[in-house]
């Protein structure tokens, strides 16, 4: 049996794996973490520390298709963006589920997630299966009508995915749609091996996360301490605009490096729409659009927000950066 906590260098996974390690005991686990490249250096530091204080067998995975995410993107000609994902599958998915299948032995894996992270982990179980979505759909009509019915659609876009959903029912199509890397692979290691997720800290708050580690005397990754809220890809294709005005306030290398990080790939960080269309600078000769580069982002955030400002400035007042107030 191998027991593996995969870790990212955000305080909930590693409060998981200070859990484990007093459950289990360090020497009978394993840590892994995803390296998209395309992390802030303070993260690489805090792993460092982590693996070193807790010394725990660890194991740093990577894409062998892809050398990191700038090498993705130039490869695939563009940035991911909200709707098209390929970076989390590519960077994090496909290596984890190769490292599992090399094992070759029953896996527990313990995941830091929470229920009050967002929507859809508010739907996830304490106990579940790694390769659940091989044997029972992730998606089909039934799903989509059944999510409209208790969030009812508010965009065009959502209606008409109501709609095509239920076209479709009335057809008799539900449309099911399973995972499907390594299929055969994976069906063949799961009538040999159990597959079972774990998530203790499933309805813990942020702040009993931060205090799991501080109360055992270990720090927790100083970007907190900077005003983020959380900790992965710097930045995530998700960054919303609080994010990134704290990235403009605070962290002028990674503008530099999404900058160039632009260059290098030929296309922009962020999708038209994340900011108003008389800020955009750029123009895209295939699609006959405007486009915004990253200076425009940071013009349209400078201009925009005061209100931040003012947070920043509140924070400050109370003497800690941190949105948790860890310091306090
Ligand atoms: S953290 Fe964001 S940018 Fe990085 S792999 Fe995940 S979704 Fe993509």
């Amino acid at each position: 049996m191998k027991l593996i906590v995969p870790i990212s260098g955000g305080k909930d996974s590693q409060a998981t794996l200070l859990y484990c390690i007093e459950k289990y005991g360090v020497e009978n686990l394993i840590a892994v973490f995803c390296d998209t490249k395309w992390e802030h250096e303070i993260t690489y530091k805090h792993l460092d520390y982590l693996v070193k204080k807790t010394g725990i067998e660890y194991h740093i995975l990577s894409s062998e298709t892809f050398d990191g995410f700038l090498d993705l993107c130039k490869r695939k000609k563009r940035f991911p963006s909200s709707q098209v994902g390929f970076c989390t599958t590519e960077l994090k998915i496909i290596p984890m589920i190769d490292f599992v299948l090399s094992l070759e032995d029953n896996v527990i894996i313990f995941q830091g997630i929470r229920k009050d992270e967002s929507r859809k982990r508010s739907q996830m179980t304490e106990q579940c299966r790694y390769f659940k979505f091989y044997f029972e759909p992730y998606l089909s009509n039934e799903m989509i009508v059944s999510q409209f019915n208790e969030n009812p659609p508010t965009t065009h876009k959502q209606k008409l995915k109501l709609q095509k959903a239920v076209d479709r029912l009335a057809k008799g199509k539900n449309d099911e749609k399973f995972h499907t890397y390594r299929k055969k692979d994976i069906i063949e290691w799961c009538s040999k091996y159990a597959d079972d997720i774990q998530r203790p800290f499933i309805d813990a708050t942020a702040d009993e996360v931060i205090y799991y580690s501080l109360n055992r005397q270990f720090e927790i990754n100083k970007l907190y301490f900077m005003g983020t809220t959380r900790v992965g890809c710097f930045p995530c294709k998700n960054a919303t605009h609080p994010e990134m005005k704290i990235i403009i306030e605070k962290f002028p290398e990674t503008l530099e490096k999404l900058k160039s990080g632009e260059k290098y790939v030929g296309s922009t960080f962020f999708a038209p729409d994340y900011i108003p269309k008389r800020y955009h600078t750029g123009f895209d000769p295939k699609s006959q659009k405007t486009i915004c580069k990253i200076e425009d982002v940071v013009r349209y955030i400078s201009d925009k927000n005061v209100q931040l400002s003012m947070l920043n400035e509140l924070e400050m007042d109370r003497g800690c950066q941190s949105v948790y107030a860890i310091c306090e």
